[in-house]
């Protein structure tokens, strides 16, 4: 067995004897789905957009065309995925009481799409939008045919503007934050797919007291982790779970 196969196996190993663990996802987890993330190198949506600069509290609020026009979109092509394997193995994990719940910043619901029960979104979603004036919720395909066929920005009859349920920058987080801060002080994490750079999230493993993380590039947490698995998501779960089937059995 390679040495590389053996730290797997520890890995497995580990992951199984500190059970439940708590997940927290980033825009890694669902490349594989074809949504690209901001940071990897050519595919990232920062090649070809400032993702900081459009989707922005700033623009929705001063230049709410420039969002509509260019943000919205690209956010909408998100909706087109579809869960992958990892995302799949995951909920299996919740239901076989490996995984105590999922901690999300990703905002396309695949963890949700793929069984996951218990997921916190702490950048929101995009099942729906709200009036920023009356706070009157609607469904997000209701915004998108605003968007396509009425007008831009978006307006609720009583006249605010429209805007997804999605955190942008300069928003404040929503109150699922600050449970993930709590779930995540009394279960160890596993993070996957995130370069772990966007703050606030990248708060939530410094509170872990053990830590585990599956990335393809390196991370500020490296040093902290008890096993670091650098290779694709659903590759690396995929050897974990088969290796904690066979302890399931042992069991
Ligand atoms: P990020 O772009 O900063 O980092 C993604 C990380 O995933 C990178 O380090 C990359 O090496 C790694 N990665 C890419 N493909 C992978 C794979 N197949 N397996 C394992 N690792 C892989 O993403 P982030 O840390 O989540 O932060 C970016 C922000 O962008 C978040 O706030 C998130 O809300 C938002 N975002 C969300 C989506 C989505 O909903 N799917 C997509 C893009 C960005």
């Amino acid at each position: 067995m390679s040495l590389h196969n053996e730290i797997q196996k520890k890995a497995a190993e580990h992951l199984w004897l500190n059970r439940p663990w708590v997940i927290l996802t980033g825009a890694g987890i669902s490349t594989e789905s074809g949504i690209p993330d901001f940071r990897s190198p050519q595919t990232g949506l920062w090649n070809q957009y400032d993702p900081m600069e459009i989707l922005s509290t700033e623009v929705l609020f001063n230049q709410p065309e420039l969002f509509y026009k260019i943000g919205f979109p690209v956010l909408m092509q998100f909706k087109q995925a579809r869960p992958n394997l990892a995302h799949g193995i995951l909920a299996g994990w919740e239901s076989r009481g490996i995984v105590k719940g999922v901690i999300t910043q990703n905002i396309d619901s695949l963890h949700i799409e793929a069984g996951s029960k218990r997921v916190l979104e702490i950048h929101g979603h995009l099942r729906t939008a709200h009036c920023m004036k009356c706070l009157r919720t609607i469904s997000i395909e209701k915004l998108e045919s605003f968007v396509r066929d009425v007008q831009i920005p978006p307006r609720c009859r009583c006249g605010g503007i429209l805007r997804p349920d999605v955190v942008l920058f300069g928003d404040m987080l929503p109150s699922s934050f600050e449970q993930a801060t709590k779930l995540v002080q009394k279960f160890p994490l596993l993070v996957i797919g995130s370069s772990l750079q966007v703050s606030p999230a990248n708060l939530i493993p410094s509170l872990a007291e053990k830590l585990m993380i599956i990335n393809l590039e390196e991370t500020p947490f490296d040093k902290k982790a008890a096993f670091v698995l650098n290779g694709k998501a659903s590759t690396m779960l995929h050897f974990l779970d088969e290796e904690i089937k066979k302890l399931e059995e042992k069991a």
